[in-house]
């Protein structure tokens, strides 16, 4: 059964694990065997991310490659680095994002594009030049980080909503094209899980307990909380997974 969840020898690239979520479903990934490319735009966060990773694991399993996940030619010239120095790549996790707050009614062009372009374009330009190099080996995966914003709205934060939706379908875009080819394409809607980024809200008492009200499981989520599915959904064990989108929130999703 554990052969099932191995990734021994698997190569897999995390976009936007400087830090957050990324770094930890990137640990996730090493954690079960797979060789990992951290990725981000800060170069020197990336190397102190790289430095801290690469002294939990053995030399040559925790590798790097700064690239902007909005930029077409970057994300060639990213994947193109990774298979010529890593290895061929085996899993793409699509998690680099940014969140932008504002009132519609305020809310500029350029802040609207900005968003949509690292939280939905990015999926499609690093995907479909992984899907590029996966589809002729007959096997990949792709696992695209949504939020429970794919599914629910909540005031200015507009063009998030939109562009994680929007990831959810073209989650699906790329299982109608891809999945014949061997690929399995799905997406992970983490909940409001607790990091440094969120550590505010959590320390804000009347939006932490709406959270533990509103959560049927009544409480935060943890990255740890990320690294089962992500590692299912990464693994032989989801072959036949394909266009998914799970839902990793304690329950909010299903309750009103
Ligand atoms: P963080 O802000 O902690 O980290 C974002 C990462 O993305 C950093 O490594 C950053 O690199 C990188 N990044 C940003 N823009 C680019 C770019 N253009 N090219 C390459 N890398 C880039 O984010 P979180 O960990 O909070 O979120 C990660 C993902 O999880 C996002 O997609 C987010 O929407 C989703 N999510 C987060 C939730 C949460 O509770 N935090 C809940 C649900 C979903 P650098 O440091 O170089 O800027």
């Amino acid at each position: 059964m554990s052969a099932l969840f191995d990734l021994t020898g698997r190569t897999a690239l995390v976009t936007g694990s400087s830090r957050g979520i990324g770094n930890a479903l990137a640990r996730a990934l090493a954690d079960a065997g797979a060789t990992v490319v951290l990725n981000g735009i800060t170069p020197d966060r990336l190397k102190a991310a790289e430095d801290a990773m690469a002294a939990d694991y053995p030399e040559g399993r925790i590798r790097s490659c700064a690239f902007d996940v909005t930029s077409d030619t970057a994300a060639e010239d990213g994947i193109a680095w990774i298979e010529a120095n890593v290895g061929p790549l085996d899993i793409l996790v699509n998690n680099a994002g940014i969140q932008h707050r504002m009132p519609m009614l305020e809310l500029d062009l350029a802040d609207w594009e900005r968003v949509i372009s690292t939280d939905l374009t990015s999926a499609f330009l690093v995907g479909r030049e992984a899907a590029r190099r996966m589809i002729p080996r007959g096997r990949g995966k792709i696992i695209n980080i949504c939020s429970v914003q794919t599914d629910l709205a909540r005031p200015t934060i507009a063009p998030y909503i939109a562009a994680k939706g929007g990831l959810r379908n073209l989650t699906r875009a790329m299982t109608a094209e891809w999945a014949g080819s061997g690929l399995q394409i799905n997406g992970i809607a983490p909940g409001y899980i607790h990091t440094e980024m969120t550590q505010n809200l959590v320390d804000d008492e009347e939006f932490n307990a709406w959270i533990l009200g509103r959560t049927p499981a009544h409480r935060w989520g943890t990255v740890q909380d990320l690294a089962g599915p992500a590692v299912w959904l990464a693994s032989s064990g989801s072959d036949f997974v394909n266009g998914q989108t799970i839902f990793i929130d304690g329950g909010m999703t299903v309750v009103v």
